[in-house]
């Protein structure tokens, strides 16, 4: 199956009170650990590529190649779409050329008005092209490629303006923050999710940073409204454990452990057991 819109897997989660998962891929071992995990529980999903990891993989277009390459390799039939991960302005114009299935504009940091004329545009250019469009409002705290900032929570009102120009769907902060949560992490604030939840309707919510959000939290965010959950550092976690485990162990030494094929793979398992847990909260298994 070639790479679909986000729109079509969001609606049908907002509906049926479950969330489809955005997995991070940072290279063809990542990939194809997410993909064949998708396949096996027949789950929709979405890969999620930020510019940085864009440009680690030599660019969008490589991605797209790549990817689009694996689906059908691999005989993937659910649903897949590839999106680009808190994109530029610019960064967005780059993924749509490069194939890409969808988007997020991350105008957060730009004055409310600034971000509402991008995203304007935005909406015009992706329907057009039939390519899913993710905005943010308030932005998502902790590490976003290197700039920090604290779990803050969105103004609904500035939530509805973003959500009434026709984008697909729309992460607002509601206390989540990127990478790992500290320890005297307040939780998230179901009260700003259900007061944005009012304004904007059925629109599919988006909840970043779902590395370390206790289950609990998780499945009450999609009971009020979230559809797309991002998970990025939990993959890298589980990854860098095994392959820690594998060195640790010394197996690199023992014959030909040091075959990178055999170097990666616990790794790569390791990335697959997330994926698959993830789904089983998420309750995305069986709904491609
Ligand atoms: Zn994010």
């Amino acid at each position: 199956m070639a790479l679909v819109s986000a729109k079509e897997m969001l609606v049908k989660a907002r509906e049926g009170k479950y969330a489809v998962g955005q997995f991070n891929i940072n290279n063809l071992e990542w990939t194809k650990a997410i993909l064949q995990t998708a396949q096996e529980l027949n789950s929709p999903v979405i890969l999620g590529v930020s510019e940085g990891a864009g440009k680690y993989m030599t660019g969008f277009k490589t991605v797209s190649a790549m990817v689009s390459a694996m689906i059908e390799e691999l005989k993937i039939t659910v649903p897949v779409a590839l999106h680009l991960d808190h994109g530029s302005y610019d960064g967005c114009y780059k993924c749509i050329e490069a194939g890409f299935s969808s988007i997020m504009f991350d105008g957060s940091h730009f004055p409310i008005e600034e971000n509402v004329a991008k995203t304007k545009e935005l909406v015009e250019v992706c329907n057009a092209k039939g390519i899913s469009l993710e905005a943010e409002v308030g932005a998502i705290g902790g590490e976003e490629d290197g700039v920090v900032g604290k779990g803050e929570c969105a103004d609904p009102d500035e939530c509805k303006k973003i959500a009434d120009l026709g984008v697909t769907m729309l992460a607002a902060g509601i206390g989540n923050i990127h990478g790992k949560y500290p320890a005297d992490w307040a939780g998230l604030s179901f009260e700003t999710l259900e007061a944005v939840k009012n304004k904007v309707g059925k629109m599919p919510l988006v909840l970043h940073g779902g590395t370390g959000i206790p289950t609990d939290m998780i499945k009450k965010a999609i009971s009020l409204g979230v559809a797309k959950i991002n998970v990025n550092t939990e993959c890298q976690l589980a990854f860098q454990e095994a392959t820690r485990k594998y060195v640790e162990e010394g197996k690199d030494l023992v014959g030909k452990g040091f075959d990178p094929r055999k170097l990666l793979a616990p790794g790569a398992q390791a990335i697959k057991d997330t994926v698959k847990e993830k789904m089983e909260i998420f309750g995305s298994i069986n709904k491609a």
